[in-house]
């Protein structure tokens, strides 16, 4: 799932104060899973900067509403019976909610009100880790299903560097070594063979590094 964290509620603030009539939007997926931008968070967030303005003797309204999803053309056509009605939207969603939202809704100003962070897995409550790029060519199958795009401070393919120190990583030694990990996995599940083939040269053209990308499903019909 795609992982994002609160924005301070002074940087929404500053974002926000010139508006009067303010759309606060939650997104019912990822970013109610990683308690961001659901529903919850739009009332806690909206009660909170209730009462800011109201402390300033600045009177905006805020309403709330939270959509199933902000990624998509069918959720966003729920409000644009009403989008006129505001001065700005506050988008609880990841960064492609409110792109979306931006593409579809022209003349309505659209802020985000969180950090989009990273393609991740809830460890536990509270915890979220980063598992994936989005490389756009999966390599997982020869190392043992743990990445080291996403998880090898320096995208290692063909093992670690030489700064691996007691299965931890040189950047941070908080961090677990990627090609530790792997190296495990793989004398784990008896394929320390996959460890030692050279990896393909990777093709980078089709990392979202590379510019934005599309995925075309001909077998996916309209
Ligand atoms: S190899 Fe690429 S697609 Fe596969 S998990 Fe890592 S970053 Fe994601
Ligand atoms: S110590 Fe391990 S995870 Fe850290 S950069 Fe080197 S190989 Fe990658």
């Amino acid at each position: 799932m795609i992982v994002a964290e609160k924005k301070s509620i002074n940087e929404i603030i500053e974002t926000i104060k010139d508006y009067n009539k303010i759309l606060l939007l939650g997104c019912n997926e990822c970013v109610t899973v990683c308690e961001a931008g659901g529903k919850k968070e739009v009332g806690v967030l909206a009660s909170a900067l209730r009462m800011y303005f109201l402390n300033q003797e600045k009177k905006i309204h805020i309403d709330e509403i939270t959509l199933e999803r902000q990624c998509d053309h069918e959720y966003l056509e729920e409000i644009r019976d009403r989008i006129d009605q505001y001065d700005a939207v506050l988008s609880l969603a990841c960064g492609v909610g409110v792109q979306f939202m931006a593409d579809k809704y022209l003349s309505t100003p659209v802020v985000p009100g969180v950090n989009t962070c990273f393609l991740g897995a809830t460890e536990k409550r509270g915890l979220w880790t980063e598992r994936c790029q989005a490389c756009g060519q999966c390599i997982l199958a020869s190392t043992g299903g743990i990445c080291p795009v996403s998880r090898c401070a320096k995208r290692l393919l063909n093992g670690p560097c030489g700064g691996s120190t007691k299965g931890k990583c040189e950047i941070s030694k908080e961090l677990d070594c990627a090609w530790q990990l792997i190296i495990d996995r793989l004398k784990a599940l008896n394929r320390l063979d996959d460890y030692e083939k050279l990896a393909d040269i990777k093709d980078w053209s089709s990392d979202r590094a590379g510019g934005p990308r599309k995925v075309v499903r001909e077998d996916v019909q309209e």
